[in-house]
């Protein structure tokens, strides 16, 4: 006995939105549920238009070249989508999930693109066979946020691929195994956007009409702030039995007539007024909010004081660096390039040279100017100062080492007549005047 597929659909607008922009298409051999987007009508048509697609491709395949085979359906409701939009600009932006599998009697050929979901049921145990597309889904991959706050979040509505004409907006086929005894479920995020995996598995088993109904009571019970479209499918040892149908927008606007595009404008001559769903859409469209003259705050309150300080501080740091000063370097005095004081502990002073003079060398008074620094003006008169300390030192070496007095002779008379000792071959400083202050008790060494 061949396996075939026993299923029920349903699709509605849900308990907010004023219209229903899901379409679903059900036959023995394909289950494809589409959630349109784009505004009122377009959405509807874009979901009403992906369905006509894929029913199109809708005969006998197997294996890979089911494949191929949804891959162009998806082609070609896109590129329907553009001419669509080439006759009717106000259409721009329209697009579609579509989410369903195609069925040879062995195996899925499986079609995901957009948020819709479809999962299987296996000796109990719920299967996620799709991925979404979406921005929350991949917060949820990266793990930023969980399954529980991707239904709770603003953007959860932010789809990253659908079918829209784009190239870059490619779906994702996988063939599928499959056994007798499980269950499908394919749903639009009227569902899966609302209710958790596993409220949906504590509802998947029993009669599939049954299960249908409480899978829509749970979306109703979560809000049913989207519209609801969901497939549940058995897969059964028995001759195929269902039913071909279009259900949600496809069911209302016939996909086959929508040839003459000039039937689209009869859908769009009259905008519906904003309703819920739209007003949610427009809540969660990405904003890029204006401000003007941005800018020119940034650079009054930023950049300008920056520029300021910083055309103020290289002043300033250039002038420290024409200043010189002596100080000591360790027990000697030297001479410095800069200022003594350093800013945020940043030094602004460098050793120039150190010189031979010692501090504990110096009088008092000059010992206390250095150990406290003795600015000057420039180099030069760094200089003139430091000899003058050096000056200093030498008086207060002098007075502090007095020369010996002249050892008298003991021995032997001077060989030469008329020779005399002269005191003046002993070593001795004679003390130079004090260039400043001058006073005596300036020189106490
Ligand atoms: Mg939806």
């Amino acid at each position: 006995m061949p396996l075939s597929l026993r299923y029920t659909a349903h699709s509605e607008i849900g308990l907010v939105r004023k219209n229903n922009q899901d379409s679903a298409y059900v036959s023995p051999s394909m289950l494809m549920v589409a959630d349109g987007m784009g505004g009122a009508a377009a959405g509807d048509l874009a979901s009403a238009v992906t369905v006509r697609e894929l029913k199109a491709v809708d005969h006998p395949a197997s294996g890979e070249e089911m494949l191929t085979t949804l891959g162009r359906a998806v082609e070609r409701a896109g590129a329907a989508m553009n001419e669509m939009i080439d006759a009717d600009p106000t259409l721009a932006g329209m697009g579609s999930t579509a989410c369903g599998v195609m069925f040879d009697g062995e195996h899925f050929a499986l079609l995901n693109i957009g948020d819709s979901r479809a999962y299987r049921l296996r000796e109990g145990d719920l299967t996620r066979l799709t991925h979404d597309h979406s921005w929350v889904q991949a917060l949820v991959d990266q793990g930023r946020i969980t399954e529980e706050e991707a239904l709770e979040h603003p953007h959860r509505s932010l789809i990253l691929k659908v079918i829209n004409g784009q190239p870059e907006h490619t779906p994702d086929l996988q063939l599928a195994d499959i056994r007798l005894g499980d269950r499908l479920l394919i749903c639009s995020d009227g569902l899966c956007g609302l209710v958790t995996d596993e409220a949906i598995a504590a509802h998947l088993d029993g009669d599939p009409q049954a299960v249908l109904v409480e899978l829509v009571e749970l979306a109703h019970e979560a809000g049913g702030s989207d519209n609801i479209t969901v497939i549940v499918a058995d897969v059964v040892a028995a001759e195929p039995t269902g039913q071909t149908r279009l259900l949600g927008a496809a069911e209302r606007i016939d996909p086959d007539s929508l040839e003459n595009t000039a039937e689209v404008p009869i859908l769009l001559t009259s905008p519906p007024p904003p309703t819920a769903a739209t007003k949610e859409a427009l809540r969660y469209r990405p904003v890029t909010r204006r401000r003007p003259l941005t800018w020119l705050k940034v650079v009054l309150a930023v950049l300008v004081p920056l520029a300021l300080i910083g055309a103020g501080g290289t002043t300033w740091y250039l002038y420290t660096q024409q200043q010189h000063y002596l100080g000591t370097a360790g027990e000697f005095v030297a001479i410095y390039q800069g200022i003594p004081e350093p800013v945020f502990n940043l030094p602004l002073s460098k050793v120039v040279s150190v010189s031979a003079v010692r501090t504990v060398d110096l009088p008092r008074y000059y010992a206390d100017r250095v150990q406290a620094t003795i600015p000057v003006g420039s180099l030069d008169a760094a200089h003139e100062m430091l000899a003058t300390l050096q000056v200093k030192a030498d008086q207060c070496i002098a007075q502090r080492n007095p020369p010996l007095p002249p050892t008298p002779p003991t021995t032997s008379p001077p060989t030469t007549p008329g020779a005399t000792p002269n005191p003046s071959v002993t070593p001795q400083t004679t003390p130079a005047p004090p260039t400043t202050p001058g006073a005596d008790e300036d020189l106490e060494c």
